[in-house]
């Protein structure tokens, strides 16, 4: 197998946990963060949040949680052909959608309206804030205490405010400086995974049709690689033939691209694939068939009127939340109104209610805002 590259991030490297602790038995340290991930209540959560299809529309839809297991091994296999941290890549790849709402995309946009007169809210950084301040599992510490180098590949992006508020971890976002190469490969898995699942769920749904995506180069030239291998091969075995060669190119594609980059920019430590410009990518082809497949994607599948009704009334969801708890707060949990009771100003009480609200999971809204609303338009999520 590949030995480990000179330019990955290691323990020796690392930046290592903002609270000392004894080094782990019978384990890395990157093994070690994974671990915490897979155990913390927000990973557990994933299982039932939106990922384009709300969680009870049917039992094989993508959820959070299969979304984020299929960019983790994405991933893995990436950074293993290319003699990175697997473990680094695999502990990131779960992690990165950790700060998600309920209702997915249409939740988050939501609640960062809410939170416009205070700060706003992005998902992204929510992940980080689990990991770093809203688990409560060990006696030590708040947060999971993961190593600087997980931490930095789950914040993507940041507004050069967060960045300055975030110290050592936000310079990256002043500097212009990039990230390790697993955190990079974490980005473009995250794509590659929902590009390819969302195609299976569109048409398992039958949002989408093979006739339509056949205007989708990258899904016609696969189809037809089925085809041709498999003569008379229809049906789900079809698209699940079509979908895996579509993974394969765009794996082998960004491995080979990504490669060659590495060697022609001549890094061989972590600080210098920091200073280069982004070195994980796929080849210009690639690039434009990717575009035009998610473009399709947005167009067919994100803005089909199905899926644009449930995005108007979980939207509603949310915003009937946070305006009921912001008035009266008494009508959060316990441990929840304990910490907005503690906070000084009207804006930290703001972010202990999205704090609240980006933890529920799809059912849970629903049935809070039942409880709070009665029987309203935006309940008919179940019928
Ligand atoms: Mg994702």
């Amino acid at each position: 197998m590949n030995k480990t590259a000179t330019y990955a991030v290691t323990e020796s490297v690392s930046r290592g946990r903002r609270h000392t602790e004894p080094p782990p038995r019978e384990r890395g340290e990157f093994q070690r963060d994974r671990d915490r991930i897979i155990h913390s209540t927000a990973f557990r959560r994933l299982e039932y949040k939106t990922q384009v299809f709300i969680n009870h529309e049917g039992d094989l839809f993508r959820t959070r949680l299969t979304h984020s297991l299929e960019v983790a091994q994405l991933s893995r296999g990436v950074a293993r052909a290319l003699g990175l941290n697997e473990e680094l890549a695999e502990a990131v790849a779960l992690a990165h959608d950790l700060g998600h709402t309920p209702f997915g995309h249409a939740g988050q946009d939501e609640l960062n309206v809410c939170m416009g007169a205070f700060g706003g809210f992005e998902h992204n950084l929510q992940s980080l804030r689990i990991v770093d301040t809203l688990e409560e599992r060990y006696a030590a510490f708040d947060g999971l205490n993961l190593m600087f180098e997980t931490r930095e590949g789950i914040l993507k992006h940041c507004s050069p405010a967060n960045a300055r508020a975030l110290g050592e971890l936000g310079r990256r976002f002043i500097e212009a400086a990039r990230p390790s190469l697993e955190a990079q490969i974490v980005n473009l898995a995250d794509e590659m995974a929902y590009c390819n699942h969302d195609v299976d769920d569109g048409l398992r749904s039958e949002l989408l049709s093979s006739e339509q995506l056949d205007a989708v180069a990258i899904f016609a030239q696969c189809r037809r690689g089925a085809e041709s291998c498999w003569p008379g091969l229809a049906g789900r075995r079809l698209v699940h033939e079509t979908i895996r060669r579509m993974i394969d190119m765009l794996a082998l594609d960004l491995i080979n691209r990504t490669r060659s980059n590495i060697t022609r920019s001549g890094v061989k430590t972590l600080d210098e694939v920091r200073a280069a410009p982004v070195l994980v990518e796929y080849s210009e082809e690639m690039r434009l068939k990717l575009r035009e497949l998610k473009t399709f994607l947005f167009d067919n599948l994100y803005r089909h009127e199905r899926v644009l009704r449930m995005t108007h009334k979980t939207r509603r969801i949310i915003a009937d939340l946070f305006a009921a708890y912001m008035v009266e707060l008494d009508l959060l949990p316990a441990q929840h109104r304990a910490r907005a009771c503690k906070s000084g100003s009207e804006s930290d009480r703001a972010r202990v209610v999205a704090d609240y609200i980006a933890g529920m999971t799809d059912r849970y809204a629903v049935k809070e805002h039942r409880r709070l609303h009665g029987k309203t338009e935006a309940n008919g999520l179940h019928g």
